[in-house]
């Protein structure tokens, strides 16, 4: 089977799994864990930062940061599409007791611009108190879309010039990084606090770094016990993820190659209408008739390949360290195939 459905369907190779079951432990709620200490070192070096904090997910790691940010009451803003918003249970409510301000943009991205209209004035007690914004690097619901890093930097000022902390959800950041080429301090700089999947491009099994200051994660340490994220001998996947960051960023770019040439495989093809110009290692096509989807997830499947349903006409693949040069072929084969 090929499986495109998501990222996170990667196993540890055995290099990786070898890592693994030589890593000293410890109780990492005592902080004794020397592969998790050492995890959140090296990542928090990699971006610039003072501190990091390893937990069990993405989710975990954006309403920890969301619940530092953002009182009961107040207003987080972020696109209407984000994952902190659509697919994270509804956790800025019910963790944290805020309100969400969704705001629209291109694939998932939101600009300066947009949000401006939307920051409440902190003198007019009708309002809920404007917080924080979000904003995801690279955009899932959009396609893998990458942020201009200009428009970040607006982002960042504007911000700035109204007290707000930024948030990024880097859920797939290095995907990002690989293709801005920005620096990737110089990137860091212009969030407070940063949250990195090592279970997506990666190929970790589990787990994800919220990255930030050292007083903004002494304190977010104690959010994650109350969240039940605190773990004992996590050095275990801490090696996993330390292995991930040390082979598996470079690679990443021929996850992108080879989305490219699906995307260009997909565009030949009379059965679908578009394609979300790929940017990264995710493909979104939207079909010429929209009532297919099921359709098509199924003829896929009877072929060998699993892709996943994107909502209204719309399939996603995503590639990921598991899936081949061969596979890639075969993948083109199959959408040549199809009709
Ligand atoms: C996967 C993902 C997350 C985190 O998901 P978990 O499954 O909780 O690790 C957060 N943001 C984005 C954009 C994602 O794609």
């Amino acid at each position: 089977m090929i499986d495109l459905r998501s990222d996170t369907v990667t196993k540890p190779s055995k290099e990786m799994l070898e890592e693994m079951i030589i890593a000293p432990v410890g109780d990492d709620v005592f902080g004794e864990d020397p592969t998790v200490n050492k995890l959140q070192d090296f990542s928090a070096n990699i971006f610039g930062k003072e501190a990091a904090l390893f937990c069990s997910s993405g989710t975990q790691t954006n309403q920890i940061a969301i619940n530092l940010h953002a009182q009961p009451g107040a207003e987080v803003i972020t696109h209407f599409e984000s994952h902190v918003f659509k697919y994270e249970g509804g956790g800025i409510a019910r963790n944290s007791g805020a309100s969400t301000r969704t705001v629209g943009g291109s694939r998932g991205r939101i600009t300066a611009s947009e949000i401006e209209p939307w920051i409440n004035p902190s003198n007019d007690v009708h309002y809920p108190l404007t917080q924080l914004v979000s904003i995801e690097d690279t955009s899932n619901r959009g396609g893998g879309a990458i942020y201009d890093f200009n428009e970040i930097k607006k982002i960042r000022a504007y911000c700035n010039s109204k007290g707000l902390p930024l948030h990024l959800d880097g859920a797939r950041v290095f995907n990002a990084l690989e293709e801005n080429k920005v620096d990737i301090k110089e990137y860091a700089k212009q969030f407070d606090s940063i949250s990195v999947c090592l279970s997506k491009g990666l190929g970790a099994p589990i787990g994800s770094l919220l990255i930030a200051d050292a007083d903004f994660i002494a304190r977010a340490r104690r959010v994650r016990k109350v969240f039940g994220g605190g773990m004992r001998q996590a050095g275990f996947i801490a090696a996993a993820g330390l292995y991930a960051l040390k082979n598996n960023i470079v690679r990443l770019k021929d996850d992108h190659r080879r989305a490219k040439i699906i995307e260009s495989e997909l565009l030949k093809t009379a059965w679908v209408e578009s394609v979300m110009p790929v940017e990264s290692n995710i493909v979104v096509c939207i079909l010429k008739d929209i009532s297919r989807v099921q359709e098509f997830v199924s003829a896929f499947e009877q072929k060998g390949v699993l892709i996943m349903p994107f909502g209204k006409g719309m399939l996603r693949m995503v590639t990921h360290l598991d899936f081949s040069e061969d596979d890639t072929s075969r993948l083109c084969m199959t959408i040549r195939d199809l009709k």
